[in-house]
């Protein structure tokens, strides 16, 4: 009986083509220094969720360079911080910062970038944040992770 359940459970979850779309998002950036969204749901159910990153704009990295990092409300300042000083080649991210949960490479106008993760490292209570780390953006390109369950 057990297994049958977990047979038409798992039939449904293939099923469904809005559960693999609820594992994974797509955000962009722009010239104007925006990203599109300033929310992203995960939903704790996810075995993995990928971020996919897509500059819309034209100018190039080291210009208008843009990145999603996802740490926590808490860290965010100084993620940022040791990131703009280890610079363009370590695209903005302090090296084995254990403080990044995830992020992307920096990218330039009309390239695209991702990144996974795994939801279940993310703690319920704890403010999780994403934002772009190359220098300057942080304070406009940023928005919130709510954790869902679903
Ligand atoms: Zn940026």
């Amino acid at each position: 009986m057990l297994l049958r359940v977990l047979v038409l459970a798992t039939l449904a979850l293939f099923a469904s083509p809005l559960w693999a779309a609820n594992c994974a998002t797509a955000v962009e950036a722009n010239d104007a220094m925006q990203f599109n969204v300033s929310n992203i749901n995960v939903p704790q159910s996810c075995k993995s969720f990928t971020v996919t990153l897509k500059h819309t704009g034209k100018l190039p990295r080291n210009v208008m360079g843009h990145d999603w990092v996802l740490t926590t409300a808490a860290n965010k300042a100084g993620v940022d911080e040791d990131g703009i000083k280890a610079g363009l080649d370590n695209n903005y991210i302090k090296p084995g910062d254990t403080r990044v949960i995830a992020h992307t490479k920096i990218i330039g106008g009309g390239e695209t970038a991702s990144v996974t993760f795994k939801p279940s490292v993310l703690k319920a209570g704890t403010d999780y944040v994403y934002f772009c780390s190359f220098p300057g953006h942080s304070a406009v390109m940023n928005g919130k992770i709510t954790l869902t369950k679903g």
